[in-house]
C-alpha cells in the first residue's frame, strides 16, 4: 500500500465534507482479511483507528503486532455483529463496539470491561432500512438501549452505527442516511455528549458525509480488494 493512498482518502473525505459543510469525518481503516504488516504500515502513516469485524481475528493480528511492533498505539474498533459469548474478549480487548443492538449485549459488555480500563466506546447499530437484516436495532428502540448504555459506568455511550441496504447506486442509500441523521439528533437531547455517527464505506462515504457522518468506516478504498475466502 503507497503512501499516496491514505493521503488521498483523507482529502477527499476533507473534500465532501467541505463541499457539504460539514466537519471532516474521522476515517475508520477497516483491516479485515488484511495482515499485521499491512496495518503497521499505514499506521506508520499516521492512521490511529482500525476495525475489525472478526473477534478471533482481531485478537490474532493484536498479538502479532505487540510482538512486531510493539511503539504502536493504535485504537481498535469491533464493527462485525458480536455473538454474546465473544463479549469477554471485545470488552477486554477492543476500544469500542459499534454493534450493540441488544440489552443483552450491554450487560455483558459492561460486565467484562475491567474498571482498570477506561470506559468502553459503544454505538448502537440500528437496522435504518433492511427489513430482513437480523442485525442492528429498531429505530423505536434506541432510546431505551441508549438508557440502559448510559447506566452502565463501565461503557460510554458514543452515538450511533448504520449499513444501509447494499445498492449499486450510492444515490439510493441518501434517504437511509438522511434518517440515521434524524435519529441520532434527537437521541442528542437526552444524551448530550455522543459526538460519533458512524456510516458511510468505500463506495458510499461522499453521500454519507454530505448526511452528517462523523465517522466513515473504508476498507477497500485504502487496501485494495479483499481475497475472497476459499
Ligand atoms: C467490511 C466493512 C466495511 C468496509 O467496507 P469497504 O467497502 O471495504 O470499504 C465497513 N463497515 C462494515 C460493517 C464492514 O463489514
Amino acid at each position: 500500500m503507497h503512501e499516496h493512498v491514505l493521503h488521498d482518502i483523507l482529502q477527499q473525505l476533507a473534500r465532501a465534507a467541505h463541499d457539504a459543510g460539514r466537519p471532516v469525518p474521522r476515517l475508520l481503516a477497516v483491516s479485515k482479511t488484511q495482515g499485521e504488516t499491512a496495518v503497521a504500515n499505514l499506521a506508520r502513516q499516521g492512521q490511529v483507528a482500525f476495525g475489525e469485524n472478526y473477534v478471533q481475528e482481531a485478537l490474532a493480528k493484536q498479538a502479532a503486532l505487540a510482538a512486531s511492533a510493539p511503539d504502536l498505539r493504535l485504537e481498535w474498533h469491533l464493527i462485525g455483529h458480536l455473538q454474546s459469548n465473544k463479549a469477554a474478549d471485545a470488552a477486554a480487548h477492543f476500544d469500542w463496539v459499534h454493534t450493540v443492538d441488544r440489552p443483552k449485549l450491554v450487560a455483558a459488555l459492561a460486565r467484562h470491561r475491567s474498571v482498570e480500563q477506561a470506559p468502553l466506546s459503544v454505538l448502537i447499530q440500528v437496522n435504518i432500512d433492511d427489513e430482513a437484516s437480523k442485525h442492528g436495532c429498531r429505530p423505536d428502540d434506541v432510546p431505551a438501549l441508549a438508557e440502559a448504555i448510559a447506566a452502565q459506568p463501565a461503557l460510554r455511550l458514543r452515538g450511533l452505527m448504520v449499513i444501509p441496504t447494499p445498492h449499486p447506486d450510492p444515490e439510493q442509500r441518501r434517504p437511509a442516511f438522511r434518517r440515521s441523521k434524524a435519529l441520532f439528533d434527537s437521541l442528542t437531547r437526552a444524551h448530550r455528549d455522543i459526538d460519533t455517527l458512524s456510516m458511510g464505506m468505500s463506495d458510499d462515504f461522499a453521500v454519507a458525509i454530505a448526511e452528517g457522518a462523523t465517522l466513515v468506516r473504508i476498507g477497500t478504498a485504502l487496501f485494495g480488494a479483499r481475497p475472497r475466502p476459499a
